[in-house]
C-alpha cells in the first residue's frame, strides 16, 4: 500500500502569502516509510489536521529554497528527532538549501536548514540530478533534473510498493523532462499555470499534457496552484483537459486529498469540507 496525503496543493508567493490553498507539501506513507516531500509553511500544522503524527516521519525531501517548498523543514526535523534527543532520520536535500546557491546576479538562495539542524539527522544526503539515496534500506529515491530559478533544484522519483512515483517540481519545460520519469505508475507534477498561460521557470497545462503523452502514467496528479490559476476557476477544469486529450487519468489535487495506490487507486479528502468549500474567493 502506498498512500499519498496532499498537505496542501497551493503554490507560489501569492497562493502562499494568501493561502488560498494550502502550502504543506506532499506526504507519502508506504510498508516501513513516511516521507515529507517539500514541506512548505503549514506543513506541521496539517499533519496534526490530518491525524498524522511529525514524530513518526523517517524521510524529509527537499527539492529546493523556494519558500514554498521548504520552510516547516526545520521543524519537522524537530520533530523526527524529538528535538533534537534521538539523531535519526534522512534528510535529502538540494545544494540550495543545506549549502545556499549564488544566482547569476550575485545574491544567494539559501541555505535555508542551517548545520545545527542538518547534524540532528543520522543521514544526510545532498543530492543533484542523477544522485541516488536509498530510504530505510528499502526504498530507491533518485534526484532529477529541473530547470527552474534555483540552480540547484531537483525533482524525484522513487520506487514505492506499488511502482513507481515521480515528483516533477518547479521547472520549466525541457526535452528530455520525461525522460527522467519514464515507467512512473504515478505522476505528481506542479503545474503553476492552466492554459497556455506559462510564467517563467514553471509549467502551465501545455507543458504537463506534453508530459503526460510521454510518460503516460496510471495517474497523473496536478499540483501547486498558482494565485491567478486558482482565481480563474477550478484546476480541475484542466485535469479534465488532460484526460480528454491525453487519455492519461489526470485529477486536480485538493488540499487534504489522500490518494491511496494499490492495484488500484482509491481517493478520499481528509479535514471536512471539500477545499472548494474553504477557498476564499
Ligand atoms: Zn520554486
Amino acid at each position: 500500500m502506498t498512500e499519498l496525503t496532499f498537505l496542501g496543493t497551493g503554490g507560489g508567493r501569492f497562493t502562499t502569502i494568501s493561502q488560498l490553498r494550502q502550502t504543506g507539501g506532499l506526504y507519502v506513507r508506504d510498508r516501513g516509510l513516511r516521507c515529507n516531500i517539500d514541506p512548505g509553511p503549514g506543513a506541521l500544522v496539517h499533519m496534526h489536521r490530518y491525524g498524522l503524527d511529525p514524530t513518526k516521519t523517517d524521510s524529509i525531501l527537499v527539492s529546493h529554497s523556494h519558500p514554498d517548498h521548504c520552510t516547516d523543514a526545520v521543524v519537522l526535523l524537530e520533530g523526527i528527532t524529538r528535538g533534537g534527543l534521538d539523531r535519526k532520520g534522512t534528510l535529502v536535500a538540494a545544494k540550495s538549501v543545506l549549502r545556499g546557491e549564488k544566482l547569476p546576479d550575485g545574491r544567494t538562495l539559501g541555505p535555508v536548514v542551517g548545520s545545527f539542524h542538518q547534524k540532528m539527522v543520522a543521514d544526510l544526503h545532498e543530492v543533484g540530478p542523477g544522485d541516488k539515496v536509498r530510504l530505510n534500506g528499502m526504498y530507491d529515491v533518485e534526484a532529477t533534473k529541473q530547470d527552474h530559478s534555483d540552480p540547484a533544484t531537483v525533482g524525484f522519483r522513487m520506487r514505492l510498493t506499488h511502482g513507481q512515483l515521480s515528483y516533477i517540481i518547479d521547472t520549466q519545460y525541457f526535452d528530455g523532462l520525461a525522460d527522467w520519469h519514464q515507467g512512473s505508475r504515478v505522476v505528481v507534477c506542479q503545474m503553476t499555470r492552466g492554459g497556455s498561460a506559462r510564467v517563467p521557470w514553471h509549467m502551465c497545462t501545455d507543458d504537463v499534457e506534453r508530459l503526460a503523452e510521454q510518460i503516460q502514467p496510471r495517474l497523473l496528479l496536478l499540483t501547486h496552484f498558482g494565485y491567478k490559476t486558482l482565481k480563474e476557476g477550478d484546476p480541475g477544469t484542466w485535469a479534465q483537459r488532460i484526460t480528454d486529450r491525453t487519455g492519461v487519468p489526470t485529477v486536480a489535487a485538493r488540499d487534504g486529498l489522500r490518494v491511496t495506490a494499490g492495484s488500484s487507486f482509491e481517493m478520499e479528502l481528509l479535514g471536512g469540507p471539500p477545499a472548494a468549500a474553504h477557498d476564499k474567493s
